[in-house]
């Protein structure tokens, strides 16, 4: 039986591997489906992680996490964890190819996505131009022109945050209402360097070989078409989280998740459920960071650790 499972390899599983191992653990396997890194493996450019001084990709930064890792033991399995289940006082991971394997603790850090919204030229310039963070990635258009999609809470909150940064925000939405809170909308509202067009949609993002240059609009009422010149798109339209794993036969969840589908966790990322804790972007109130994200799974881990030793 192994000592802790961790699922996923993304910063918070590969840190928690780290600690686990060596913190002293000798059966800890790490089970990712795909190539280790996490999501941050897809961005062009990381420049807030602290004491790497250095831009780099996504993928040249997370290479040495798994090196590291596999230098204090940690295993990889590049395997689908399709259920996590609870049997007396174990775990049991279920894989894609019908295997089981039993586990003392768990770290589940699965991670998520942001939602596409498949507009033309949305892939083409995902990374030079077309972002979902506006934490990671606002300060690239300081005193710049940007647009934000979408209207909700996650979409006009980060429209406030991009107005301390950008000459103008330009808030793109759907529909005349808002998911957001009125509080925070009527914030937005009266900030001078953000404008609101509704009911709009995307055309067409455009640009060239520099990136983004700007968006053909249409007015969703009248179809009245626009054109607006930006150096940057923010899709802010959701959040998909990767809890697929915890969920049971019966459709319950095997810990307690609030609304959004993530999981609650208190400050050791510990669920409701002894042994099991969630680390990264899957857990409740995320902030969404490489950085938090690996601070996670660190703690996760020593919670793991001190959990293992008690149930001897
Ligand atoms: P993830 O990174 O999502 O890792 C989860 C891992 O679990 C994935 O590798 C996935 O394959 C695996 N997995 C999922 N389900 C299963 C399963 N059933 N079985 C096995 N494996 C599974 N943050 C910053 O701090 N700075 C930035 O500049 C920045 N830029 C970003 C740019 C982009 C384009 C994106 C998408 C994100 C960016 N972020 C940035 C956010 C950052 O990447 C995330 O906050 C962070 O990666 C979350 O780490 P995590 O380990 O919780 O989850
Ligand atoms: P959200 O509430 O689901 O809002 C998504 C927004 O994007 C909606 O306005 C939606 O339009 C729009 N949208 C979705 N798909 C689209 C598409 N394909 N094209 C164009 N627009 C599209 O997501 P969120 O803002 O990320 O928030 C998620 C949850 O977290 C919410 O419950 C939110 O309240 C919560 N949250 C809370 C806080 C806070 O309390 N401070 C902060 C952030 C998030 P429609 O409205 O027309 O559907």
């Amino acid at each position: 039986m192994l000592e802790v499972a961790i699922i996923g390899g993304g910063p918070a599983g590969l840190s928690a591997g780290l600690y686990a191992t060596r913190g002293g653990l000798k059966d800890v396997i790490m089970f990712e489906k795909g190539m280790p890194g996490g999501q941050i493996t897809t961005s062009s450019e990381l420049e807030n992680y602290p004491g790497v001084a250095e831009v780099k990709s996504g993928f040249d930064f997370m290479a040495p996490w798994q090196e590291q890792c596999f230098r204090f033991g940690l295993k990889h399995e590049m395997a689908e964890v399709i259920r996590i289940k609870k049997k007396l006082d174990f775990f049991v991971i279920v894989l894609s190819d019908g295997k089981e394997i039993e586990a003392k603790s768990v770290i589940v850090a699965t991670g998520g996505s942001p939602k596409r919204s498949n507009v033309k030229g949305e892939d083409t310039y995902w990374g030079k131009g077309v972002s979902s963070c506006a934490t990671c990635d606002g300060f690239f258009y300081k005193n710049k022109e940007v647009a934000v999609l979408g209207g909700g809470d996650t979409a006009i909150e980060e429209s406030i945050y991009l107005a301390k940064i950008c000459s103008k925000v330009t808030i793109i939405h759907r529909r005349n209402e808002f998911r957001a809170a009125p509080i925070t909308v009527q914030r937005a509202k009266s900030l001078s360097n953000i404008e609101f067009l509704t009911p709009y949609g995307i055309e067409e993002i455009c640009g060239d070989n520099s990136g983004v240059t700007g968006l053909k609009l249409k007015n969703l009422e009248n179809n009245a078409t626009k054109e607006i010149n930006i150096a940057g798109i923010f899709m802010l339209i959701g959040y998909n989280v990767n809890n697929a794993v915890l969920m049971q036969e019966d459709g319950t969840s095997l810990c307690a998740m609030n609304e959004y589908g993530q999981a609650i966790v208190n400050l050791k990322m510990e669920t409701n459920i002894p042994g099991l804790f969630v680390a990264g972007d899957l857990r409740q109130d995320a902030p969404k960071q490489v950085v938090c994200a690996a601070s996670d799974g660190a703690t996760a881990a020593l919670g793991a650790i001190e959990f293992v030793e008690h149930h001897k």
